[in-house]
């Protein structure tokens, strides 16, 4: 049965992958709470406009990759593609506005219909920071530390490289648009069919096409940086400042744009060149147009999104389970005497895998299956004594305790 293949581009995500993708989502909300981030979790789907409305019809995310539906009352319904518009709309319908600034970190699965490869999935997780309410480019350089640091603690900070640019306010990026214009109408007939539909509606989003022959043409276009007033140059240079006086690390790369209509001024990436293709694993800038394209009032913003199966795949280790003691009884009084043993230990904090059935030699292999750090045999003999043996699964010497005192002991012992 063809429906009992889950669906392309989804996976059941079993145990020891979980740990790894929760790990990561541990280590950002922890580092966000360290910068005063609480966490906010919007619903994983809205009304389609939430996102068409914001994320602007010529996005390949509004275009190609949203999953869309109506439901039952005739709304057109979408799973989120991305967090931010949905953090946006929750603020203007809650009424939050009234308490700015907001700091607020999430985390959950994003759904895009693209081509499943490796790092990219149709069900995928985020996590990511955004930061209402502050214009000034110290919000900018915040979001940017708070991002450094959790790669940081997550081990992948040498992994990556953080590339910035700006994309200036709106009378730069309106100068930039002749010019840009201009350029490509000269090399039309390079673009790809996309690109060329993008000319006139939306020609800043042909600098992220990944088409080869766009990117051919788009090495020699005119940059945004030619274009900059003043007021975006001393935005950008205060946020490098910044960045520099709290020694993060950076690269210019004047190519890089965000595919979102809502930006403005600053725009970053941390890429990597260990994942292949999918080389981004955190990407976010500032959208100080976003609250207004939804109908509200003006309300600056920056924020950024992360990937948590890419970095998983980029930490690369696993976030093994606690080893746990496996409670082995030998004989039907051992038994009925084991259960209650296993659970004074699983009370006391030790987490303990006691098997279902078998005899010595069945149960003895399975506290190998599960890594177990130390047996506790649990024989008939013993039990008449009050007492088990405790034995070090690593060296194998074993030690006779007496049963009151194993919890004990196996704190005590260590890992
Ligand atoms: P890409 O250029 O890889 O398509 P994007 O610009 O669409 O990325 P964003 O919308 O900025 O990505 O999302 C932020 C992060 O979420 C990305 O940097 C990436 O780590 C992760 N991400 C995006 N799409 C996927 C996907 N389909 N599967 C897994 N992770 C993804
Ligand atoms: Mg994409």
């Amino acid at each position: 049965m063809a429906s009992l293949k889950p669906v392309r581009g989804t996976q059941d995500v079993l145990p020891s992958e979980s740990r790894q993708l929760r790990r990561v989502e541990r280590i950002a909300f922890d580092v966000a709470e360290l910068y005063g981030y609480g966490e906010i979790t919007t619903p994983i789907f809205e009304f389609t406009e939430v996102f068409s409305r914001t994320l602007g019809d010529t996005s390949d995310i509004v275009t190609k990759e949203m999953y869309s539906f109506e439901d039952r009352g005739g709304d057109s319904i979408t799973l989120r593609p991305e967090g931010t518009a949905g953090v946006a709309r929750a603020v203007m319908s809650g009424g939050l506005q009234q308490d700015l600034p907001l700091k607020y970190f999430y985390r959950g699965p994003m759904f895009r219909y693209e081509r499943p490869q490796k790092g990219r999935r149709r069900q995928f997780n985020q996590v990511g920071v955004e930061l209402i309410g502050v214009a000034q480019p110290l919000a900018d350089i915040e979001v940017i530390a708070l991002a450094n640091q959790f790669l940081g603690q997550l081990g992948v900070g040498d992994k990556v490289t953080l590339e910035l640019n700006t994309l200036g306010d709106g009378e730069s990026r309106a100068a930039y648009r002749d010019l840009l214009v201009d350029y490509l109408q000269g090399r039309q007939d390079e673009l790809s069919g996309d690109s060329r539909e993008r000319l006139q509606r939306n020609p800043l989003r042909i600098l992220d096409s990944k088409d080869d022959g766009d990117r051919g043409v788009i090495e020699n276009a005119p940059v945004l940086t030619d274009c900059l007033n003043d007021t975006s140059r001393a935005f950008f240079d205060s946020v490098r400042e910044g960045l520099e006086k709290l020694g993060v690390a950076h690269e210019i790369n004047n190519r890089l744009v965000r595919g979102l209509d809502y930006y403005c001024h600053t725009a970053f990436e941390f890429t990597t060149d260990e994942l292949g293709a999918q080389g981004t694993v955190l990407a976010g800038g500032r959208y100080d147009g976003l609250f207004q394209q939804m109908g509200g009032r003006q309300t600056p913003g920056t924020g950024w999104a992360a990937g948590v199966e890419r970095l998983a795949l980029l930490t690369g280790e696993a976030d093994t389970a606690k080893r746990p003691v496996a409670v082995v009884p030998v004989g039907k009084d051992a038994e009925a005497a084991a259960l209650d043993l296993t659970q004074n230990l699983r009370r006391a904090g030790i987490a303990v895998d006691l098997g279902y059935s078998g005899n010595m030699s069945k149960r003895m292999k399975r506290a190998d299956k599960v890594n177990a750090r130390w047996a506790v045999l649990l024989g008939d003999d013993e039990l008449a004594r009050g007492a088990a043996t405790l034995r070090d699964m690593d060296s194998g010497a074993q030690s006779e305790v007496s049963l009151d005192q194993v919890a004990e002991h196996l704190t005590g012992a260590g890992e």
